[in-house]
């Protein structure tokens, strides 16, 4: 009798997987694929402990999803002669002469000599001495397996992969191409390196066949990209027998990841536009037009002018606006954003401008307000600091409609707030608000929900913005205003202190302000604060008081004392600012000509270059300082150079991506849904374009995918998708 007692939920990285959880007593019967790890032969309850901590793999499924990221070709020999300090992964044949234990205690090792004619090398081990030395015969012939080191221009190796060669052919045949899987320091503690996990899926796929993994792409999709079956893809990628075979595996498994992540975002999308009706703002309004003529101090540039209409026609549509505004630091978002709030307000609507932080949200606040109170727009600010009778008032209005706009921090979305007409929510530095707040929004509105435009000045390569945000509509300010002097970058190094003690103090006598930023990172925070706190003390002696006033923020001061510290260096009362992150969103002080980034080898790009960002908001030529150690690794060093080179921040985001993988780019992570597995933005984006139309057109066929065909299609999504896809909704 098997007996489903309960639902089990695996969360494995964004996907979750359901599986039957099964009542102990009575005898229990798994779904192949489903079946937990440690009743595949070879596991057992240790081993799968760490194969759920570490790769979280939980049932065969998952293992089956770890995938090899190399493969190395076990058909050709090497010999010890022929082996360079390039050389990769290497496979010898030889015997061994002779083996010995040397050194004490901890710096114990094994030392076996290896020869095979064309000369002799040593292999070693730190662990496992004892059974190794149990296992190695010295005069037997092996084929051993590993990289190469160099040490005394003499090649080594630690840890090889070791075979007997033996004198029947009864040795299992090795296959060609052997798969490289990623394993950690603890897997390795229990056989699980590379190796082991290869034979795990080895005895894998002796216990399924294809019926365990029937296809679930469309046919008409397999046939016309000439797909790989799913089992022979999967079967193929992990037991390669030739080149080929692991080309066409891959590019199925990769059509299959994107495709299924395409559908996902355009349902959602889709979900979107049905389900939100919006606001129709049928005239520009005679608070635009105004603004236009008589406020406004500059000409938008050509990007700005493109942008404010792509928001115009938003608001014609009769759908939410889900509008993410894209644009370098300094391109001039917020007036795009003050324009699509004037909109509203020419057609009888509020809007709310929400910033990440209070002092933003006042800088946004004194802006706006000054700017349309010409126009006989009520402005108010709400934060967690108004309080009392003040909140009051600013509730009051908001409920009545005698404010228009409304600037502050997340206190706006509060269920206390209630509007009487809100139209547009403008949200400021995207990163800092997660999907969860933004959803909220939704409830804001009366009879439709508000528009909201998202800004960021992260600037996200478009193709990975159309993959990240395929619910989100994409606009680029991919323009500066006339006349910005670019800043100068220079990369010093920490002995130079004297040389950048005296730029500042030049500086400061020019009149200009500074600020001096260290990193602060979580695992590191104690020491991070110690940097910071020591570094304010020598920068306190070097302007001493009364010449100099040294303003100092961090995260760990009390909201109202940090608080007042930025209001000191705003108003210009103090020279320099030291600093840890936290002025990285969206400060503005246009006298603030110079940033100095403490420690900049471990700042990210995204990072650097929002930092550097503060300044050059003035007329002055500003400057950006970043401070390193002496020894950089390779990458810091390409970040270091990439920020001298230049100030553009798509280039920037580029090389980002470059360096890190699009997973890691800043403010892409909370988006959800970018933990790919087998495919790369980057260099696939050739089949993400194949799967995202493919998408789009299996969807405007069967919206439900409800046709037999995509039954396969559409159960394994219920079953994979992610929480933040709410299929209840769509299917
Ligand atoms: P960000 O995109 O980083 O939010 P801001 O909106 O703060 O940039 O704009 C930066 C500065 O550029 C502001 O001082 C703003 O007044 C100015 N600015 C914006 N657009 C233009 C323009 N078209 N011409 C000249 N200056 C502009
Ligand atoms: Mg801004």
């Amino acid at each position: 009798i098997y007996r489903w007692v309960d639902w089990n939920y695996w969360r494995v990285g964004d996907w979750l997987f359901l599986s039957r959880r099964m009542d102990q007593q009575s005898s229990i019967q798994y779904k192949p694929l489903e079946t937990p790890i440690e009743y595949l032969k070879g596991v057992g309850p240790v081993k799968a402990d760490v194969l759920k901590k570490e790769l979280q793999v939980f049932q065969f499924h998952d293992l089956l999803h770890h995938f090899p990221f190399r493969y190395v070709d076990r058909t050709r020999f090497f010999t010890i002669g022929e082996l360079t300090p390039d050389s990769p992964m290497v496979q010898l044949k030889g015997t061994i002469e002779r083996v010995d234990v040397q050194g004490e205690k901890r710096a114990k090792r094994l030392v076996a000599r290896f020869t095979d004619g064309t000369g002799t090398m040593e292999l070693v081990w730190f662990r496992s001495v004892k059974w190794m030395q149990d296992y190695l015969k010295p005069g037997q012939e092996y084929i051993i397996f590993g990289k190469p080191n160099w040490f005394n221009n003499r090649p080594t190796m630690p840890h090889p992969e070791m075979d007997p060669v033996l004198p029947d052919a009864i040795a299992p045949p090795r296959a060609a191409l052997h798969p490289m899987y990623s394993s950690t320091e603890k897997l390795k503690l229990h056989g699980l390196d590379s190796r082991g996990l290869y034979k795990l899926l080895q005895t894998l796929f002796s216990r399924i066949t294809s019926a365990d993994l029937p296809e679930i792409l469309p046919r008409h999709l397999v046939e016309k990209y000439r797909l790989t079956g799913r089992y022979e893809a999967f079967r193929k990628v992990h037991l390669p027998e030739t080149k080929d075979d692991i080309r066409h595996a891959q590019r199925r498994l990769k059509f299959e990841e994107l495709f299924l992540l395409q559908l996902q975002v355009i349902k959602l999308r889709l979900a979107r536009m049905d389900a939100h009706r919006g606001h129709i703002f049928p005239h520009p309004g005679t608070f635009l037009e105004q603004f236009y003529s008589d406020v406004l101090p500059y000409e938008l540039t050509g990007a700005q002018k493109r942008v404010v209409k792509e928001i115009r026609q938003d608001f014609l549509t009769g759908n939410q606006m889900n509008r993410l505004l894209q644009g370098d630091v300094g391109s001039g978002k917020t007036v795009v954003a003050l324009m699509a709030m004037l909109m509203a307000a020419g057609n009888g609507f509020q809007a709310a401008l929400m910033a990440p932080t209070e002092i933003l949200a006042q800088q946004h606040y004194n802006a706006i307000s000054a700017d349309v109170k010409a126009l006989g727009l009520h402005t108010v600010l709400l934060t967690g600091n108004v309080k009392g009778a003040k909140r009051k008032a600013v509730l009051k209005g908001l409920q009545s409609g005698d404010i228009h706009f409304v600037v502050g921090t997340h206190a706006l979305i509060e269920d206390k707030v209630q509007y009487k007409q809100l139209g547009l929510v403008v949200i400021d530095e995207q990163h800092r608000f997660g999907v969860a707040q933004r959803a909220r929004l939704w409830g804001k509105g009366t009879e439709a929900p508000p528009h909201i435009l998202v800004m960021t000045a992260t600037p996200i390569p478009r193709t990975l913005a159309m993959t990240l945000y395929g619910d989100l509509d994409v606009s680029v300010i991919d323009e500066m205003p006339p006349g910005r002097k670019p800043i100068a970058t220079k990369h010093l190094y920490d002995s130079d202190r004297l040389r950048i003690f005296g730029f500042m103090k030049e500086q400061i006598s020019l009149g200009r302000q500074i600020y001096v930023v260290y990193p602060l990172i979580q695992e590191s925070e104690k020491l991070d604060l110690k940097h910071l706190e020591d570094g304010y003390e020598s920068i306190s002696r070097a302007f001493p008081l009364p010449e100099y006033a040294v303003s100092i923020v961090h995260g760990r001061m009390a909201p109202d004392a940090k608080e007042s510290e930025m209001q000191r260096f705003v108003k210009g009362e103090t020279h320099i600012m030291v600093a840890t992150t936290v002025i990285e969103v969206g400060v503005n002080v246009p006298n603030a000509s110079v940033m100095v980034i403490e420690n900049a080898e471990r700042f990210g790009l995204a990072q650097l270059h929002q930092l550097r960002g503060r300044v050059g908001r003035g007329a002055d030529q500003s400057y950006c300082l970043l401070v390193t150690k002496d020894k950089l690794g390779v990458d810091a060093r390409k970040r270091i150079k990439t920020m001298c080179s230049t100030n553009d921040g798509f280039k920037i985001a580029e090389v980002d991506m470059e360096l890190r993988g699009p997973g890691e780019i800043e403010g892409t992570r909370q988006s959800g849904h970018l933990h790919l597995k087998m495919a790369d933005l980057q260099t696939d984006y050739p089949i993400l374009q194949e799967a995202r139309n493919s998408a789009i057109a299996l969807l405007e066929t069967d919206p439900t995918l409800s046709k037999p065909e995509n039954t396969a299609l559409r159960l394994h999504m219920k079953a994979t998708s992610s929480p933040g896809f709410d299929w209840g909704k769509v299917l």
